[in-house]
């Protein structure tokens, strides 16, 4: 499987790009919710970064639950994770590195029926990932076309929910990008639930919370009809475990409530009005919460 080892990769994001991208600037990075560096727009390789040490991690997360991220860690740092299920594992989210080894692991695995995407920050070397994996799927939400830096095997999907494969149903939750989206995996690793959640909802610091924001590195947060919105599509789910997007960055048990009770904080921290949001649940003592008992 011959990879696309010298497209042009963006060095602050890791998005691949096709060869013929006008090299002046990353579109993604030009937004107003990434950054181009201080030193300018550089790009890199995936020769060059093999060259450089990277390489691909694969590891459990949790037991059961595998995730693959780029070692050292390079550009936005994420991981993905394979979502296992009836039909074929799903792969949520992906980084930059891929290589040889990586796919032998993935085969023992079980292999990936298909790829599906939170939002235009993750997108690294989809095309590449697709293309090795044997062409398969790459779901991405319309609403986020424009990003798309190669649509190879891209399927854009559009509306509120799709399960794309039994139990893995991507929902367009709209926060931090219009086509941000969610899976939710409806067994999780504890038969309870889970939501891969990206950074749409960013599991922060500490665990019992998640975040709500436009722009991560700049610090803008997200409206909030946008955020109420997101939990009306949501929260109809099951889920206990919640899934961000770095190592480490997860909610294993009542991230359905951390989910409300963090709207509700943020809410409260910006003066917009919580009769728009589900009633905040009663405290349990596993998820340390805070908030106004009902
Ligand atoms: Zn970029």
């Amino acid at each position: 499987m011959e990879l696309d080892l010298d497209h042009p990769v963006c060095a602050a994001c890791g998005v691949q790009y096709e060869p013929g991208i006008d090299r002046s600037i990353c579109p993604i990075c030009a937004d107003d919710r990434q950054y181009v560096a201080w030193g300018g727009q550089q790009w890199t390789s995936l020769r060059r970064l093999a060259a450089d040490g990277h390489r691909t991690e694969v590891r459990e997360e949790i037991p059961g639950l595998w995730g693959i991220g780029t070692t050292p860690a390079f550009a936005i740092a994420q991981r993905g994770l394979v979502v296992p299920g009836e039909g074929g594992n799903v792969l949520w989210d992906c980084g930059p590195m891929i290589g040889d080894d990586v796919l032998d692991r993935l085969r023992e695995l079980g292999g990936i029926a298909a790829i599906a995407l939170s939002h235009p920050h993750y997108y690294s070397t989809m095309a590449t990932w697709s293309r090795a994996l044997g062409d398969i799927p790459i779901y991405v939400h319309a609403r986020d076309e424009q990003w798309v830096p190669r649509r190879d095997n891209v399927v854009f999907w559009e509306g509120e929910r799709r399960e794309i494969l039994p139990g893995r149903t991507l929902l367009n939750a709209g926060v931090h990008f219009a086509g941000g989206t969610v899976l939710h995996w409806d067994t999780g690793v504890d038969g309870r639930g889970a939501l891969c959640a990206g950074d749409i909802f960013t599991v922060v610091p500490d665990r019992r919370w998640v975040g709500f924001m436009y722009s991560y590195p700049n610090l803008i947060p997200e409206r909030p009809e946008r955020i109420s919105r997101a939990l009306d599509l949501v929260l109809p789910y099951r889920f206990s475990s919640l899934y961000g997007a770095w190592w480490g960055r997860i909610i294993t048990d009542d991230a359905h409530g951390a989910v409300v009770r963090s709207a509700h904080r943020y809410f409260d921290r910006i003066g917009a009005d919580a009769a728009d949001l589900p009633p905040l649940p009663r405290p349990s003592s596993a998820s340390g919460a805070v908030g106004t008992p009902s």
